[in-house]
């Protein structure tokens, strides 16, 4: 296990819905940074499925929420945003620090008071380790429908976090 991939809370069998309000009060924060791709959202979807926009609807209750994306497709971004209600930074280049100053900014609150939600180790939780966030990692939304060169991928990146 490498330690700063190692994140606060894994749900390696279920999506970001999985995660309840308790669980993040039990981390302490009061903001979160959400992945988008495989996160909240399928792949060039740019729709919320219906459980994921509950799961938000109740999340925006408790927690300031950003989106920060490592996309780079401007067009998509805007897409996106149209559909949430509440920020999103795409071209973050997460895990280095090129977008996470302005969310910082938006969100207002000190490092230890955000945790990042992703599903990849090396980008998401790399970064909250880097800035001293919280973090959970989930099962990537679509890891039952991709190709098998992409399973692999994914069980190679997991198996740095295993203990
Ligand atoms: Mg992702």
């Amino acid at each position: 296990m490498i330690p700063f991939l190692k994140p606060d809370i894994i749900y390696e069998k279920d999506d970001v819905t999985v995660i309840t309000v308790q669980d993040l009060k039990s981390l302490n924060v009061n903001a979160l940074i959400l992945d988008l791709d495989n996160t909240i959202m399928a792949p060039k979807a740019a729709k919320l499925d219906p459980h994921i926009e509950e799961w938000l609807i109740e999340m925006k209750k408790h927690f300031k929420l950003i989106v920060l994306s490592n996309n780079r497709k401007k067009h998509y971004i805007d897409k996106v945003q149209k559909v949430l209600d509440f920020p999103i930074l795409g071209s973050a280049e997460k895990p280095w620090p090129v977008g996470i100053k302005k969310a910082m900014e938006i969100l207002n609150e000190s490092h230890e008071k955000i945790a990042v939600i992703g599903d990849r180790p090396l980008t998401d939780i790399w970064l909250a380790h880097m800035y001293g966030f919280k973090s959970v990692l989930v099962r990537a939304l679509t890891a039952h429908t991709e190709p098998r060169w992409k399973f692999y991928l994914r069980k190679v990146e997991w198996s740095f976090i295993r203990r």
